[in-house]
Parts: C-alpha cells; structure tokens; sequence
C-alpha cells in the first residue's frame, strides 16, 4: 500500500513512528552520507523514475508519496 501525503509527516502513516525522513536522489555528498549513517536521512540512489517516494520511516521502511494536486480525482 502506498502512503502520501502533501507535506512531510510528523508520525509514520504505517507504524506510527516520528522517524520520517526526507529520501535524498542523485550522488550523495559527504554531508548526505554522515547523514544516512546517523538515520537522518534516507539515501535513495541514483535513478530517478518520476514518481519516488519523497519521505521514508525509518523504522517500517514505509514510503511516503508526496500527493499532486493534479493527481486528484
Ligand atoms: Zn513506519
């Protein structure tokens, strides 16, 4: 199931948790890397496809959509 939201969660949509975390694309720098490591951020490789995630939890590695107005029925 996909989660989305407009702005980033304050408390995971699946388990609840506070540990949302913004998913950084493109080569990290070394700021992002000592970032990932410390669980601040989530590293989300190299590929963009369009659609990513744009939040994830850290602790159910649930990912968050951001929600388009245009994607609205
Ligand atoms: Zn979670």
């Amino acid at each position: 199931m996909r989660h989305f939201s407009h702005q980033k969660p304050n408390k995971c949509p699946k388990c609840g948790s506070p540990k949302v975390v913004n998913i950084i694309y493109g080569e990290p720098s070394y700021e992002a890397s000592l970032e990932a490591e410390a669980g601040k951020i989530i590293l989300g490789g190299c590929i963009i496809k369009g659609n990513d995630p744009y939040w994830a939890c850290i602790d159910c590695k649930a990912k968050i959509f951001k929600r388009k107005f245009r994607t609205y029925p």
